[in-house]
């Protein structure tokens, strides 16, 4: 029986009806993990001896009829951002090459406390900032369907080893489309909540009002269990509010008779690929079939998305960045003075992608600039979060296509920063307004590559987005 291709639902079954031990599951990770990963290089860190461990003890769990949760004794990966007490956090740069958390993020402690197991921490464009993992200073990702395409990004590790079944799921984090857009491009699934649905802290920040965490995984089942743990308010984390956190699996299967799904015209952009626009058509025919009612609507300002996200998205990088500094965290150079150690250290240890986003940032809040750049992109960002309102006073859910291709070629940007900040054209605004996104994979290019789907809903109906998901996701099975 092979166990690492089964869905994390499949596998929870198994293990709790008695058919599989958690240390025979999670040592079937670990051979993919040690075939595969040499061309992958999804894992920054492996933790196997934890894994090991961990999944020893949920196998005495069960044993006493003492599960935790429906994830218990599942092996899991995290982005090198969650940190951890066990192992180190890189945030994928040579700054915290060497960095080991002093305390776990909640989502870990929450993890843990579900009996999940660790097998490592995958790799991510350096402190989240790309769409294809080429920022990482620790190599590339490439795509389990293509090893001379990227794995996309930032959550390309977390995209890699569940497509290439060396997990059963994973924890991304989206700030502009970086879960869902990885997501697309490795055939799995991957859930970007509702700002403030999950905890971030002891996830190191990127820009704080866009950052969210959560779920890829096989299926958007497999997303619900695993935001079933993950969800709900943090004292730690104020943005997160006391909303109840619904059952999200128990939805999964309501009829959607009588839903109401929004195409949205402006999402159809010039230069998306003729196959990615005929898989997000086909969606909609399956979503007719059962039962849904497809219409267009229209999100005239999404068009300004990119622009508003790369002022609003530096301006807070810039803010948050500035503790990476060799002394209060990173890897210090330099010893003259200060001034020596800020600069030496910086440089050392920051790519230029991350110096870049610095210095934008930097500069469109500067006295003078900050009228002309930050204050009127806060004000289109308003016009844009409008535009969902209106819609979703018509619509239940949207439907789009997750980023413009499919899985392109290891350095296809050719290093052009303008064209990777266009992957994110159909996933930013989602970020810019707060709202759910679920990235499905509902079909294959002529090259055998995955071309997923996304849904976006209502803040705080991630429910809603599972149903249609889940759904339209077995409907293509
Ligand atoms: N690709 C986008 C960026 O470079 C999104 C990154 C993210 O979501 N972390 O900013």
């Amino acid at each position: 029986m092979s166990l690492t291709n089964k869905s994390l639902a499949e596998l929870s079954q198994l293990f709790r009806a008695g058919e599989v031990s958690s240390r025979e599951i999670t040592e079937a990770f670990i051979t993919e993990i040690e075939a595969k990963d040499g061309d992958l290089n999804a894992f920054v860190t492996t933790t196997f001896d934890l894994a090991r461990e961990q999944a020893d003890s949920s196998d005495s769990r069960r044993d006493q009829g003492a599960l935790l949760s429906p994830i218990d004794g599942m092996p899991i990966t995290l982005k090198d951002i969650v940190c951890t007490t066990e192992v180190r956090t890189t945030a994928s740069s040579n700054i915290l090459r060497d960095f080991v958390s002093p305390y776990d993020a909640t989502i870990w402690t929450k993890l843990k406390e579900a009996g999940a197991v660790l097998l490592g921490k995958v790799n991510t464009d350096e402190f989240t900032m790309g769409a294809s993992t080429e920022t990482s200073a620790f190599g590339v990702t490439r795509n389990p369907h293509d090893t001379e395409r990227v794995a996309g990004g930032s959550s390309g590790g977390s995209a890699s080893s569940v497509g290439a079944n060396m997990c059963a799921a994973s924890i991304g984090t989206d700030t502009g489309g970086s879960i869902r857009q990885p997501a697309h491009f490795c055939g799995c699934t991957g859930l970007k909540v509702s700002y403030g649905r999950v905890s971030r802290w002891g996830t190191i920040p990127m820009a704080s009002s866009l950052d969210t965490v959560g779920p890829l995984a096989k299926t958007p089942e497999d997303c619900a269990m695993m935001l079933q743990v993950l969800a709900g308010h943090d004292p730690k984390d104020s943005t997160t509010p006391e909303k109840p956190v619904p059952d999200y699996l128990k939805t999964l299967n309501d009829p959607l008779k009588g839903m109401k799904i929004g195409v949205p015209k402006e999402y159809f952009i010039d230069g998306l690929d003729p196959e990615v626009a005929a898989v997000t058509n086909s969606a909609k025919e399956i979503l007719r079939s059962l039962g849904a009612e497809v219409i267009d609507v229209s999100l005239p300002h999404s068009k300004y998305a990119v622009s508003v996200y790369y002022i609003v998205g530096p301006s807070e990088i810039s803010a948050n960045m500035a503790r990476f500094d060799g002394l209060r965290f990173g890897t210090s150079e330099g010893e003259k003075d200060l001034q020596s150690i800020y600069e030496e250290s910086r440089e050392a240890g920051l790519g230029d992608e991350v110096k870049r986003r610095i210095l934008i940032g930097t500069y469109a809040l500067s006295a003078g600039y900050y009228d002309a750049y930050y204050r009127k992109a806060q004000k289109v960002r308003t016009l844009i979060c409008d535009d969902f309102t209106k819609a979703f006073e018509h619509v239940d859910v949207l439907l789009a296509p997750v980023s413009p291709t499919p899985a392109f070629k290891v350095g296809g940007h050719g290093g052009d920063p303008l064209k990777m900040y266009l992957e994110d054209i159909l996933t930013i605004p989602a970020n810019l307004a707060g709202l759910p996104g679920l990235a499905v994979p509902m079909g294959t290019s002529k090259d055998g590559l995955p071309i997923g789907v996304q849904l976006i809903s209502p803040g705080y109906t991630e429910e809603r987005l599972l149903q249609v998901g889940h759904q339209m996701f077995n409907a293509v099975r």
